[in-house]
């Protein structure tokens, strides 16, 4: 079987989330840096990378990497690359994504096309081709610079991970599935723990954390580009992985997990979004504000995205509003709340320090999440005690 070296980008800040994921998955990893993961796997860890992996955006095949300072010297390096080991006579090719960092070169434009001509060039010797028709499958390329380093990756998964399918419905501003799904990986809530959502928007965090209770893999019910690349990841792969996924998924576990909005629309939204994704009897969805969030019992998790003002009128609006998720939460018995919000006064209006708090980028948006730690629930007794 060939072997590759994997590269996974993420979300900047949890870096060790899907790092902990890949070496869950079974893979070594090879190097972490900001924003991505590179590991070792062989073509059935193409497909299973692509179906398993709950924090990662995409999976690359790392083609190569080299030192690039002028266009000569990145269109040297990019045709001395082995491009014929993956793209057979009839693929279609092209640099879908350049982005630079502290490099001489920057212009992503720029790259793109030199790219393009110099694997052309490398293909042309390769297949002793004059032209290529480009009518078969596609093989987009990713490249990153930084600080004049070249890394040049094969895209295998196409639309981005954090698209699981489920979500057809959003929300004004709704958070990534991967991003809900790493930070829910970031807290000690487990499947047989209570979450509630009480700003659950198109129902995010709820259904990733069904997801996770079911045991379900989020690429289940999609599909990927390098499923198409017969030569590269055999076919029988992605069938395996699917299969393996299926295998373990328990719907019948018994979850405690909760949605509330105060919005109508947006809570039959989260209710379809929860069907799609197979999840609906998982999850309990209401529509309820804040102002009558309570739960009877203890120990258990507020994991959300509150509003965090992205108009000028929603701002005026919440230091009133984090100040009633202070008093909510103090209302709530031994429980623990994590929220992630680009909200600047948030700790001041909640009126408690966070326990811990991590900067995490949204895109290119500043968050934080902060994370008030309730205590855990006393060990239950074995029988034989
Ligand atoms: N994480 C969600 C997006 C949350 S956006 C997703 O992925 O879709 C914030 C949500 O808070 C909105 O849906 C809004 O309707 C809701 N909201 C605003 N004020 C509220 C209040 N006082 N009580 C409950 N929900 C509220």
């Amino acid at each position: 079987m060939r072997k590759f070296e994997l590269i996974a980008p993420c979300h900047f800040g949890l870096e060790a989330v899907l790092k902990k994921e890949i070496i869950d998955l079974g893979y070594d990893v090879l190097q972490v840096e900001d924003g991505r993961i590179t590991f070792f796997g062989d073509e059935e860890a193409v497909s299973r990378a692509n179906v398993f992996l709950r924090s990662a955006e995409r999976i690359l095949i790392k083609v190569g990497s080299f030192h690039a300072e002028t266009f000569e010297e990145l269109f040297q390096g990019t045709k001395g690359l082995a491009w014929e080991e993956y793209i057979p006579r009839d693929g279609k090719f092209w640099v879908a994504k350049a982005a630079s960092v502290k490099s001489k070169l920057f212009s992503p434009s720029d790259i793109q096309s030199i790219m393009k001509k110099a694997m052309v060039e490398r293909l042309k010797e390769s297949y002793h081709a004059g032209w290529f028709e480009e009518n078969g499958a596609s093989f987009p390329v990713r490249v990153f610079l930084m600080k004049d380093e070249v890394t040049v990756g094969l895209d295998t998964t196409g639309e981005s991970l954090h698209k699981r399918g489920y979500r057809k419905l959003t929300a004004k501003a709704p958070i990534a599935e991967n991003l809900a799904a790493s930070l829910i990986m970031l807290t000690p809530w487990r499947g047989d723990r209570i979450l509630v959502d009480p700003f659950c928007g198109s129902g995010t965090f709820p259904i990733e954390a069904a997801l996770m209770a079911a045991n379900m893999a989020p690429g289940m019910n999609r599909s990927f580009t390098a499923e198409n690349w017969p030569e590269v990841v055999a076919r029988r792969n992605w069938y395996d992985a699917v299969d393996e996924a299926g295998d373990m998924v328990d719907l019948d576990v018994v979850t405690d997990i909760q949605g509330y909005d105060i919005d109508d629309k947006m809570v039959s939204i989260a209710r379809e979004n929860a069907r799609l994704a197979g999840v609906e009897k998982l999850i309990h969805f209401q529509r309820r504000p804040l102002s009558q969030l309570s739960h009877p019992k203890k120990y258990g998790f507020l994991i959300t995205n509150p509003p965090y003002g992205e108009r000028l009128e929603e701002k005026a609006a919440l230091p009133a509003l984090y100040k009633e998720i202070g008093e909510r939460f103090a209302g709530l018995d031994s429980w623990s709340m994590y929220l992630i919000t680009a909200y600047e006064n948030a700790e001041r209006d909640i009126g408690r320090k966070a326990d811990k708090n991590r900067k995490i980028y949204n895109g290119m948006m500043k968050t934080y999440f902060y994370q008030y730690l309730g205590p855990r629930p006393p060990k239950r007794q074995k029988q034989e005690d």
